[in-house]
């Protein structure tokens, strides 16, 4: 019975590269402490849908960063069923597409684009009592005073095998943008991909998603939001 009690306010950072198993992961625990879930890609993927929608190049700095201030962002926390639209469009099956995965990574790597997401990630949190955040900065930028912070890691060859099954789609194509998109997230100037000196860091190579969470789970014992 006692883990089904709320123990308290609670932030969760889960970081890591794509395929590394951030999200089933996520939404899984949120699910099982009775807290929020967000999904800070999907935020980066939605911005990245409306510069493409209107037809400025994600290469062009200044206009993405014009697009993004402009649209309005609206950003479900359910883990059950987390929803994104944007300027009043559901965008949950567009913003997984190849158009927007081809191209998010240069928008997400606008400083100003990040200043604004950032902000917005805080504000959702500071109104959550209980939260998973995953993402690729949360630890370190987003969220520093997180309860716990993990950085999920899987093999190349594994995070591929993932991302091929889930999305049906070609492994050597799938391999070769999850490669480009880790060299661009962990190389650019603003706030790239890095595990923070405080995360505990996972392998998920070989771990199922139950070990994974009942991992997490086990390191969340004794503190404020079993
Ligand atoms: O997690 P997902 O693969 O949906 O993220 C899509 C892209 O959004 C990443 O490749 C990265 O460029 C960007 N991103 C980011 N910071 C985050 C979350 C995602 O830069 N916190």
């Amino acid at each position: 019975m006692a883990e089904m009690v709320r123990t308290g306010r609670c932030v969760v950072a889960v970081d890591g590269p794509s395929g590394s198993g951030k999200s089933t992961v996520s939404r899984r625990l949120a699910g099982e402490l009775d807290a929020r879930y967000l999904d800070t890609g999907a935020m980066y993927r939605a911005i990245t849908w409306a510069v493409l929608r209107s037809g400025v190049d994600p290469q062009d700095a200044d206009s993405v960063a014009k697009v993004a201030g402009e649209v309005d962002l609206e950003i479900g926390v359910d883990p059950v069923a987390p929803r994104i639209s944007a300027d009043g469009v559901a965008v949950d099956q567009e913003i997984r597409g190849p158009e927007v995965t081809g191209s998010v990574s240069a928008v997400a790597a606008v400083p100003a684009v990040r200043e604004l997401m950032v902000a917005l990630q805080r504000d959702i949190i500071a109104a959550a009592d209980r939260i998973v955040v995953e993402g690729r900065d949360i630890g370190q930028v987003v969220a520093p005073d997180a309860d716990l912070k993990v950085y999920l890691t899987a093999s190349a060859d594994a995070r591929a095998q993932r991302r091929s099954a889930e999305y049906a789609a070609d492994l050597s194509a799938t391999a070769a943008d999850l490669a480009r998109r880790d060299r661009l997230d962990s190389t650019r100037a603003t706030n790239p991909l890095q595990q923070a000196p405080d995360a505990v860091v996972l392998d998920t190579t070989a771990l199922g998603i139950d070990e994974v969470v009942g991992r997490l789970r086990a390191l969340l014992e004794g503190r404020l939001c079993r």
